[in-house]
């Protein structure tokens, strides 16, 4: 570790990460995924001492497609992760600024509460929090890039710095208190913001909300929370993150939280373990949309990348049947990511492996009560190893019982490092694709004639 100033400041905020008061302040943080829902830090509130205050940049530039300061006091929340127009941030590439709160008189401030929501970096916040009554010697409210506030007349009053280790987005909410007085007396108060990283522009905070409670003022109200279209999750362990959009499908949205969210946080990650290769990471981020069945030409879902279109008027009438089995096919595509891989590919690979291998999943691990994939006596003639779909999928459940429980596996990887070719079926088996078929067409003939007895 390299010795540095810089160092303290880190102490401080691990302390605080564990709830150490600073000074004679008590930090509160907290994360939510929606509809602010934090444990200890209060729901944001209206008719707060911030509500009518008087707000202004003292340094740094508001980002041209921010809403400006009255984002922070007009009694509304955004109603998903990404919505620059309902919240207050500096301009993109700039190291922040000083956002000043004339409250018009001097109150006994009891607590200071700040809300911030976005999908990645910029849901954290990263301030200091400084006060002044306004009559202190010196107080400068001509703030120059490097001024010490604390020798231009302001309080420290808490350093914030909600930056998770994992670096994933959501609500989060701060809440400064003293333990059992207010505050203190002010006027104005000072947020000296920094940006939460400065990897690339986008690092200044989505601050929707501030509020100010004044010691001697009425209760607060709470905001009415918007319903958010917008249903975000993680896995158990945090490792792997999901948005659903529901602005096309709002009567889907408690299924979607009730039925698909459970089987998107326990499948993914069984989907990534099931196609490892070396070297490969699974995308973390996975993004679920429903779209008009107009845009979506008939598909009733598919995979670009890591975003997943939905259909919303077929998802509506195969609630019960097929549309859980359709996502998990769909988590298989985004898990495969042959695309992202195709710069270095050799080989592509044909369509039937490529929707053969998902359809293996779904409906052989996924769902194999269904028995949705049986090769039936009609379709039997037709049935072909690169049928694709469900018919290459009961191939490959075929090779899977009958000779190699790591064949998919292995298919996956050469597929996805573009590598696959007809000689694959040599390699891994010692027969052709051909030869192959025949004996597993034997199998299915088999099968049909037994359900007949
Ligand atoms: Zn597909």
């Amino acid at each position: 570790m390299q010795m540095s100033s810089t160092i303290p400041a880190t102490i401080v905020f691990a302390l605080m990460l564990l709830g150490v008061s600073f000074g004679q302040a008590n930090v509160a943080m907290e994360t939510a995924q929606s509809e602010y829902h934090f444990k200890t830090v209060p729901p944001p509130a209206m008719d707060d001492a911030a509500s009518k205050a008087e707000y202004k940049i003292l340094r740094g530039k508001l980002d041209p497609n921010s809403a400006g300061a009255e984002a922070l006091h007009n009694d509304k929340m955004p109603a998903n992760e990404d919505q620059p127009g309902e919240n207050f941030f500096f301009a993109a590439g700039t190291d922040g600024g000083c956002l000043e709160i004339d409250l018009g008189r001097t109150i006994s401030v009891k607590q200071f509460a700040s809300y911030s929501w976005h999908a990645t970096t910029r849901a954290a916040q990263v301030y200091r929090l400084y006060g002044a009554i306004g009559d202190e010697a010196g107080l400068s409210h001509n703030i120059a890039p490097g001024t010490e506030l604390t020798k231009s007349g302001w309080s420290l009053i808490a350093s914030v710095d909600t930056r998770p280790e994992s670096k994933l987005g959501g609500q989060h909410g701060v809440c400064i208190t003293a333990a059992d007085k207010p505050l203190g007396r002010f006027r104005y108060l000072l947020l000296d913001v920094s940006p939460t990283e400065t990897v690339d522009a986008f690092g200044n905070t989505f601050f929707s909300e501030i509020d100010i409670y004044d010691a001697d003022g009425p209760a607060t109200v709470p905001i009415a929370i918007p319903k958010s279209s917008l249903l975000a999750f993680t896995t158990s362990e945090g490792k792997y993150r999901f948005t659903i959009d529901t602005t096309n499908a709002s009567d889907l949205r408690d299924w979607c939280e009730r039925e698909l969210r459970p089987v998107v946080q326990s499948w993914y990650p069984k989907i990534v373990e099931l196609l490892p290769s070396d070297g490969f990471m699974a995308p973390s981020r996975v993004e679920l949309r429903f779209q008009d069945e107009s845009r979506m030409r008939g598909n009733p879902a598919y995979a670009s990348g890591t975003m997943i279109s939905l259909n919303t008027q077929w998802f509506r009438r195969e609630l019960k049947r097929e549309a859980r089995g359709a996502v998990v096919h769909e988590m298989a595509h985004v898990v495969q990511s042959y695309a992202q891989n195709r710069q270095n590919a050799r080989t592509s690979t044909p369509g039937w492996i490529v929707e053969g291998i998902p359809d293996y999943i779904r409906w052989y691990l996924y769902e194999p009560e269904s028995k949705g994939a049986e090769i039936t006596e009609s379709a039997f003639a037709s049935a072909a190893y690169d049928s694709s779909y469900r018919v290459t999928g009961n191939f490959f459940d075929f090779l899977m019982r009958t000779y190699d429980q790591d064949f998919v596996a292995k298919l996956n990887s050469v597929a996805r490092n573009g590598r696959y070719d007809a000689n694959f079926w040599m390699e891994t088996f010692g027969k052709t694709a051909p030869e192959l078929e025949k004996e597993w067409r034997a199998d299915c003939r088999k099968k049909i004639d037994q359900a007949k007895k």
